[in-house]
């Protein structure tokens, strides 16, 4: 490493809040799936901001979009309408079938809204203020209290007690452990469709029908969080729906946007008409003209470029390659995941794997200590699965004697 990003990364040491271990590399500029450090360096990009610059880097119809936007306004007020919100609502109608829309800034924040949307369903209902919430153990949501409430993992939570009240913990996939935690006072149950920091662990078929099945009965609102999952990246534009059922309440961020800070909670019809009315939520930022046209822009470039049919082809050779190396190597266990969401677990922690292919100009990340996650764009080649894989295994056989 040079010496200037030695410093830089000093200096960055002494002036953001220690929160992460970072990689120590700068990154500068990307294009395509490739990025580049400060020193010039070129490397393979596997994990395109966790799952988020789904189009590449450096997309030029897309910084167009957000160049032509910015001379035209960045900002104005929810308390105004403007064009790109309401064509990118429009858009996510489309291409979700939900009916209602709430922009927010991030991830966490359409967890929270969710949170809220279940908690005033249920109180319209029946006036009580105890309703509880079933989430998922090794779930993640995000950062903020509410959503750090209804994650699933003890670790992430404890120091930062008490949390929002009433939420219990059942399994991914464990309907009986689902059916153990649910009360009259039951107002959602809240999962991701495909589990993503807790493990790459897709949800089965009759898990989701059976929750499905249970919520319609009980009029209990099921919230999928397709924050990492959706957008795509499973084949499909959100993940459940290659289940064939619907959510009642849904949240997406990451590849929404592309780049550009923004999320979304959605709802159908009946939720929206019965829960968050005038004055019970807001955001300064959430739904601004900037974020909403890089929304747009994305949504138009994922259909004029065929996305999907990338991700369905190209995620499949992934997964074909991915298996390959479980083969090979005895110190994988194996492999999990849908489309370009995967995951390979190892018996063993992996940041030395992760370590060393940095060193060779490739950038994965982890899903937990013992679990490599490959979330990249979604306009990766063969030839860019063939070039991954070259290099993992490099890594693998230095590391699994
Ligand atoms: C990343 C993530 C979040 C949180 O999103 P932020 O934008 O980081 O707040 C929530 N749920 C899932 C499934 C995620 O992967």
């Amino acid at each position: 490493m040079s010496t200037a990003m030695q410093n830089y990364i000093d200096e960055a040491e002494q002036a953001l809040l220690h929160t992460y271990n970072r990689y120590q590399v700068v990154f500068e500029k990307g294009d395509g799936v490739y990025l580049y450090d400060l020193d010039g360096k070129k490397y393979l990009d596997f994990v395109s901001g966790i799952a988020v610059f789904a189009l590449g880097y450096n997309n030029k119809e897309y910084n167009d979009a957000l160049k032509a936007q910015i001379d035209k306004i960045i900002h104005t007020s929810n308390y105004y309408y403007n064009l790109p919100a309401i064509e990118a609502a429009k858009k996510l109608k489309e291409i979700s079938g939900m009916d209602r829309v709430f922009f927010t800034n991030s991830g966490a924040e359409a967890i929270e809204g969710a949170i809220k949307t279940a908690r005033k369903y249920a109180y319209l209902k029946d006036g009580r203020t105890d309703h509880e919430i079933i989430a998922m153990n090794h779930s993640f949501h995000g950062r903020t209290m509410g959503a750090l409430s209804v994650t699933g993992n003890p670790h992430y939570r404890e120091a930062f007690e008490p949390m929002i009240g009433n939420i219990r913990f059942a399994d991914l996939n464990d309907f009986d452990s689902v059916m153990a935690q649910v009360t009259d006072k039951t107002c959602a149950i809240l999962f991701e469709t495909v589990q993503g920091e807790g493990g790459i662990y897709p949800a089965t078929e009759a898990f989701m029908q059976k929750v499905r099945k249970l919520c319609d009965e009980r009029d209990i609102l099921m919230i999928l969080d397709e924050i990492q999952c959706g957008m795509g990246r499973t084949g499909e534009m959100f993940a459940w729906q290659r289940y064939g059922i619907r959510p009642d309440v849904m949240t997406s961020a990451k590849a929404l946007g592309c780049g550009v800070p923004v999320g979304a909670f959605m709802m159908t019809e009946k939720v929206g008409a019965h829960s968050l009315a005038a004055g019970d939520h807001g955001t300064t930022y959430g739904g601004n003209p900037l974020a909403c046209a890089a929304v747009c822009k994305v949504i138009e470039l994922f259909e004029k470029h065929q996305v999907l049919d990338n991700v369905r082809e190209t995620g499949a050779y992934l997964s074909g390659k991915l298996d390959e190396l479980v083969q090979e190597f005895p110190c994988i266990e194996t492999r999990r995941g849908a489309g370009m969401l995967q995951g390979l677990v190892f018996d063993r922690p992996v940041g030395d794997i992760i370590v060393k292919a940095m060193d060779k100009g490739l950038v994965l990340i982890n899903a937990g200590t013992n679990i490599i996650r490959f979330v990249p764009s979604l306009v990766i080649t063969k030839e860019n699965v063939d070039e991954m894989t070259a290099v993992l295994r490099a890594c693998i056989s230095e590391v699994c004697v």
